[in-house]
This record gives structure tokens, C-alpha cells and sequence, in this order.
């Protein structure tokens, strides 16, 4: 369904998005984590062509069922974004126009894309606003995004994000700032519509600890690069890289400060097993025990060297 091949992104001279390679099908859940400064959002976002020509550089390609994303033509784009493949941010009010209430803006978004009444948009979107609102859902239909806690603004832009049941959703720190309760009711949401509607999702995420219930790959990345990819089983439950064991025991540690690095691989100086080979050599994208990982302790020369 969608095939990302060699994506490569450059903002000014920095290489902040370094040879992607991903693959999401139908119903499938990938989660693309890491530390602040990865390169997680901006994947993101050039994977819907949604990045400023003028300050990124995007190279490498996005086909969905076949059409390469970033070769469209912005009218092209129109007609996928937001039907076929959705996004949602971080920030409710990214979507959620603060001066409507959501009940236009999901009848609106409705008839974006649909050729139909106010009337009857109005009624699909009372019934879609349900999955997400069993029991409230007339309140926050008539509400501003304002009126709505943290919590319910979330879910109410998850509604609008997926009011025509796009194929794909990419969802960006959706539930970062959210409190463990609504962070649970978010992730329920989103599994309902994979199992459901066959929706496939891309999760970009910062916290792993509800990870493991929803995803059905996952992507560690560290400044721009991914360090390993594989089974969220594999990588969630017997992690091989030194980084993915780090942030699966220090994540909510996390400072937000990406850090450099004076070798090619970018855990080098928070790494407990480095040694001078790490230093000195390119890092190979190793594949080994069904997960891809791009770390030297995996190379048969690490066990000769010092
Ligand atoms: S390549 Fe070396 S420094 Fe980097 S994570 Fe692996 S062992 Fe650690």
C-alpha cells in the first residue's frame, strides 16, 4: 500500500532524514520512535509532500498503490491528502479551527471530499464522532475545540483526521502530552479502526510503553537514521541495539537535546559496549534474528577488535 524507498530529506546542509526504506500494507501499524531531533516527524511529514520546497530538500520515493507522493502535482496531492491518507499533530488546534465548532469542521471535511448535503454530512458525522465519543458524543458535536479537555480534543481531531476513512493515517505525538487515561483511550481508538476499517497507521512516538499493543513493526531512529527495524515483538520484547534498550528503559528521560556525535554511529558516546571499531568504521545495516540493525556489535569484526 505504501512503499517509501530511499527517502532522504536535507533542511539547509543538514542531513536530517537519512535513507528511509519502510513498508506499510493494509491494517498494518508501524511505529517510528526515538528521542527528540530523530528525524521521526519530518519522515513524516515529507512522506505526504507536506514539507516547505524552499527550506527542505526531499529526495527518494513514496509510492502509494503505485503513484509516487512526491512527484504529484498539488492538485493530485489535494485529492489523496485527507481522504486517502490522513495526518494528525501533537497539537489539536493544528487541525481543530478554534473559532468553529466541530461539528463544522467534521461536515466541512465531510464535504471536501463528498458530494453531498450539510444535512446529510451533518448526520455521517454525528454517527462517526460515536466510535470515538460513545456517550457524549451531541456535547462535543456542538462544542468548541476549546470547551473540550486535552484529552477529548485529541480524540475530536482523531474524528475529524479520520471522518473519511482514509486508508492511511500518520499520526504525529498524538498522544505525547496526554495523561496516561486519555493516552489509553487514544491508542484504543486507533486500534478499533485498524481492526475495524483495515486502516493502516504510522505512529510517530516518543513513549514505547503502549506500543506493544497496537504496532506490528517498529522503527528506531536516532539522528536521521534508523537504527533498527523489525517485529514489534522482536524489537519491543528482545531489542539487540544498545540504543532501543536504552529508550525502552530511559524513555520518559528523555531531554529532547539530539547529540552530536564525532563517529559514524550516532549512540557512540552514550554506548556501553562502544569500542574503537565503532569509532573508526562505517556502521553496516546488518540483518540478523528476523530485524534489521545498524550496530558494530553485530559485525563478526567486533568480537577480533579491542
Ligand atoms: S556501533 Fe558500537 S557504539 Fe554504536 S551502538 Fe553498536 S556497539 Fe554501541
Amino acid at each position: 500500500m505504501l512503499e517509501v524507498s530511499d527517502l532522504n530529506v536535507f533542511i539547509n546542509n543538514f542531513h536530517a532524514v537519512s535513507s528511509l526504506f519502510l513498508s506499510l500494507k493494509e491494517g498494518e501499524a508501524v511505529i517510528i520512535a526515538g528521542e527528540s531531533g530523530a528525524g521521526k516527524s519530518l519522515s513524516a511529514l515529507s512522506m505526504l509532500h507536506l514539507l516547505d520546497e524552499k527550506k527542505a530538500k526531499v529526495s527518494g520515493k513514496v509510492l502509494y498503490n503505485g503513484k509516487d507522493i512526491l512527484a504529484l502535482s498539488e492538485k493530485e496531492l489535494s485529492e489523496i491528502r485527507g481522504k486517502e491518507i490522513s495526518i494528525a499533530f501533537q497539537d489539536p488546534f493544528m487541525i481543530l479551527k478554534p473559532s468553529e465548532k466541530i461539528s463544522k469542521i467534521l461536515t466541512k471535511a465531510i464535504r471536501l471530499h463528498n458530494k453531498i448535503s450539510r444535512k446529510e454530512a451533518k448526520e455521517i458525522a454525528k454517527e462517526r464522532l460515536k466510535e470515538f465519543f460513545p456517550s457524549d458524543y451531541l456535547r462535543v458535536f456542538n462544542s468548541y475545540p476549546r470547551e473540550l479537555s486535552s484529552g477529548m480534543r485529541a480524540r475530536a481531531m482523531l474524528a475529524a483526521t479520520l471522518i473519511n476513512n482514509p486508508k492511511v493515517l500518520i499520526a504525529d505525538e498524538i498522544t505525547r502530552s496526554l495523561d496516561t487515561i486519555n493516552k489509553e483511550m487514544v491508542i484504543e481508538a486507533l486500534k478499533k479502526k485498524k481492526e475495524d476499517n483495515k486502516t493502516s497507521l504510522i505512529l510517530i512516538m516518543h513513549d514505547l510503553s503502549n506500543a506493544l499493543s497496537i504496532a506490528d513493526y517498529v522503527y528506531i531512529m536516532n539522528s536521521s537514521l534508523v537504527l533498527e527495524k523489525g517485529s514489534a515483538d522482536d524489537v519491543l520484547l528482545r531489542p539487540m541495539h544498545p540504543y532501543t534498550k536504552h529508550l525502552l528503559n530511559d524513555s520518559r528521560k528523555d531531554d529532547g537535546i539530539m547529540r552530536k556525535s564525532d563517529s559514524s554511529c550516532p549512540f557512540y558516546s552514550r554506548c556501553n559496549e562502544r569500542k574503537d571499531l565503532c569509532k573508526n568504521n562505517d556502521i553496516p545495516f546488518i540483518f540478523t534474528n528476523n530485524r534489521y540493525v545498524r550496530c558494530l556489535l553485530y559485525d563478526e569484526r567486533y568480537n577480533q577488535s579491542r
